[in-house]
C-alpha cells in the first residue's frame, strides 16, 4: 500500500482514546506512521486502539497525561523524547465542551472547557514545537466550525476554538522557518460521543443546516488531518480547512 508518511514516521495524536482522535490515530498508522496515544482517563479504549495500530504493523505508544497540565505535558513528551528521539508529526486533538448560555455559565465552567481546550493547546503545542526545532514537523490543530461562526450555548466552546485557530496562524508564522508547518482542521457535527450530548431538537435544527444533510465521521476527518499533517501537504500552512459537510461559510 502506498503511504502518506515516510515509513516508521513518529506522529502524537492527543485525545486518541476514542472519537476523532482514535480515528486520526488509525489513519496516520494506515498512511505509515508510528504513533503516540494520549488520553486521560480512557485507559482500555486507548489499549484497544494501540492494538489495532500494532495490527497494522505499526508501533504503538500509550501515553497518559491531561493535556491541560504543564508538568503532565512535559513529562509526556520527555517519554516521546526518551523512547523515540521526539515526534514530527503533532494532532492536538483533545477537547471537552459544557455547554450552556454565556448568561448562566459558572466561571467554573468556563475554566474547565478554556483549560483543556486552549491552554493544554497551548501546553502540547510549546512542547511538540520545541521538540522538531532542529528536524521540522508538522502539527495540525483540530479546533471546531463553532470557533470561526460561533455557537449559541458554546460561549466557552467557541472562544477556546476560536482562540486555537489565531494561535495557530501565530505559530505557522513562527515555526515557519524552522521547517514546521502548522494548520487547523475545524470539524462540524461529527457522529462521536461529543454530539451525544447535543439536545435532540438542537440536532434536529442543526442536521437541516447543513447542505449534505448528515453528520460527518471520525473517518472522514481523519483522513483530511492526515492529509495536513504529511508531505503530500508540504506547501500548506496556516491554514483552516473546515470538515462540516458545507454547513459554514467561510
Ligand atoms: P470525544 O469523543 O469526546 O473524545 C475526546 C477525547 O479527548 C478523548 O480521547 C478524551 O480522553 C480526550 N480528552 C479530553 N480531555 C482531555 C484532557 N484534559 N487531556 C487529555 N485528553 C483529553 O470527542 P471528539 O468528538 O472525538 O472530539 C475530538 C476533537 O474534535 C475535540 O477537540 C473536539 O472539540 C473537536 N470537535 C468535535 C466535533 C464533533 O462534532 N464531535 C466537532 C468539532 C470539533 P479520555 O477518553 O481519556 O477522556
Amino acid at each position: 500500500m502506498s503511504t502518506l508518511f515516510p515509513e516508521g514516521t513518529k506522529a502524537l495524536v492527543t485525545g486518541a482514546s476514542r472519537g476523532i482522535g482514535a480515528a486520526i490515530a488509525l489513519a496516520l498508522a494506515e498512511h505509515g506512521c508510528d504513533v503516540a496515544l494520549n488520553y486521560r482517563s480512557s485507559a482500555g479504549k486507548a489499549e484497544e486502539v494501540a492494538e489495532r495500530i500494532r495490527g497494522l504493523g505499526r508501533e504503538a505508544l500509550l501515553v497518559r497525561a491531561d493535556v491541560g497540565d504543564e508538568a503532565q505535558v512535559a513529562a509526556m513528551y520527555r517519554e516521546l523524547r526518551t523512547t523515540w528521539g521526539g515526534v514530527g508529526v503533532a494532532v492536538l486533538n483533545s477537547g471537552v465542551t459544557a455547554d450552556g448560555h454565556l448568561a448562566a455559565m459558572s466561571s467554573s465552567k468556563w475554566q474547565e472547557v478554556i483549560g483543556t481546550n486552549l491552554t493544554g493547546a497551548f501546553l502540547t503545542a510549546r512542547e511538540a514545537t520545541k521538540q522538531m526545532y532542529t528536524s521540522g514537523g508538522s502539527i495540525v490543530f483540530i479546533a471546531s466550525t463553532s470557533g470561526i461562526a460561533g455557537r449559541a450555548g458554546q460561549a466557552n466552546y467557541a472562544a477556546s476554538k476560536g482562540g486555537v485557530i489565531s494561535m495557530a496562524k501565530t505559530l505557522s508564522q513562527e515555526a515557519a522557518p524552522r521547517g514546521i508547518r502548522v494548520n487547523v482542521v475545524a470539524p462540524g457535527f461529527i457522529d462521536t460521543d461529543m454530539v451525544k450530548k447535543v439536545p435532540p431538537a438542537a440536532m434536529k435544527e442543526a442536521l437541516q443546516a447543513i447542505p449534505l444533510g448528515r453528520m460527518g465521521t471520525a473517518e472522514e476527518v481523519a483522513q483530511v488531518a492526515a492529509f495536513l499533517a504529511s508531505p503530500a501537504a508540504s506547501y500548506v500552512t496556516g491554514k483552516v480547512l473546515t470538515v462540516d459537510g458545507g454547513m459554514i461559510h467561510s
